[in-house]
């Protein structure tokens, strides 16, 4: 255990603050003034340093590009009326990210050099959290191998990160979605679970085959039989069968989403009908063709609730009820977003001030 963690600051000489559009944010494209890197070393987290954003050295040799031993976490900050930074549930990202750093047989990060450093980077960058209506700064951590040697194996040294973007308002346009019956993105005994970077690099072709079909994202099913449904590409899936809050149970082939364990947890504070279970792609379609599903949505960080106009299964479109008249998503999606902006208070202890 470190006592008090000292981070070196090396501050841009150089603000790219003036030259940022702020009326024009899209998601991932701009990055704030610096980013905070820690070595694992000897078996040790050491070397906290927040230095100006831009290119690193890496050996080429290194196992993070050639065998994805690369591992993420995505959370937001939103700026309070009173000047600070609230940001939503870091802890539960941290557990995250140290469930998915076992899975790649890469070290945990212990919880006061996680909320030091984000504490740090935060405090640096301070300027770059968007006051806009709607804005946010969206934080990006994430750890990789540093090894230089391409045989397979658990590597020894490691980098830790921790990159921000400012995000502007997300126009949440309803998307159209497509249960996926032939790839696969997770397999029951796989890494699923885990934010591991091929996970992703690996469902991008089938959300393009998706996506030239007219769809804007996927509905997974499970990897064995393709008969269950497992979540979209970056959210949980939920629905609203009757009155019923429906939303598959977690396994080892979902993520296990902190927007779709707060919306749980509000939806049960309401007193609402909920069931996290198995969902059967043929459950699912009879009652979107009985006309039963009431509401689907997407849960994650970036949307926070992404409503789902149309659900396409094996060449029939099944069309949803009108946004406007999705009461439960509506209300949730309000709430939520006015816990973590702090204009409603915290019931469940989630916003971290900065
Ligand atoms: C990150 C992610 C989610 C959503 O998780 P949040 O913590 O709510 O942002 C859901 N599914 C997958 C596959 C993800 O990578």
């Amino acid at each position: 255990m470190v006592e008090t963690l000292k981070i070196d600051i090396e501050r841009s000489n150089r603000s790219r603050l003036p030259q940022t559009d702020f009326t024009n944010l899209p998601f991932g494209k701009v990055y704030s003034d610096h980013m905070l890197l820690a070595d694992y070393r000897d078996g040790e987290w050491k070397n906290f340093r927040i230095v100006p954003y831009g290119y690193m050295p890496m050996s080429p040799a290194s196992p993070a590009l050639h065998y994805g031993q690369s591992i993420f976490e995505g959370m937001k900050a939103y700026h309070s009326s009173s000047g600070e930074a609230l940001v939503f549930r870091p802890s539960d990202n941290l557990r995250r990210l140290n469930i998915s750093a076992e899975r790649m047989c890469m070290p945990a990060l212990p919880e006061d050099l996680f909320m030091e450093s984000l504490s740090a980077i935060i405090d640096t960058d301070r300027e770059w959290i968007p006051t806009a209506e709607g804005s946010s700064l969206y934080i990006r951590p994430f750890m990789f191998s540093a090894d230089e040697y391409i045989g397979i194996r658990p590597s020894q040294d490691f980098t830790f990160m921790i990159i921000l973007c400012p995000v502007g308002a997300y126009y949440s346009t309803p998307v159209k979605v497509k249960i996926e019956t032939h790839y696969t993105r997770a397999v029951q005994g796989g890494t699923g679970y885990a934010k591991a970077g091929g996970n992703y690099g690996g469902a991008i072709y089938p959300a393009k085959v998706a996506q030239d079909q007219g769809y804007h994202q996927l509905i997974w099913t499970d990897g064995k039989e393709h008969r269950y449904i497992e979540e979209s590409g970056t959210m949980n899936v939920m629905f609203v069968i009757e009155d019923t809050l429906v939303t598959p149970a977690l396994s080892d082939s979902i993520l296990n989403g902190i927007t779709r364990d707060s919306v749980l947890k509000i939806a049960r504070s309401w007193g609402m009908k909920v069931e996290e279970r198995k969902i059967s792609v043929t459950e699912l379609v009879d009652a979107l063709a009985a006309g039963k599903v009431k509401e689907a949505f997407g849960a994650g960080t970036a949307a926070t609730i992404a409503h789902i106009e149309l659900i396409g299964h094996e060449g029939i479109d099944y069309k949803l009820p009108a946004v406007e008249e999705r009461v439960f998503a509506n209300k949730v999606y309000r709430e939520l977003e006015a816990i973590k902006r702090g204009t409603k208070p915290d019931p469940f202890g989630w916003i971290v001030k900065m």
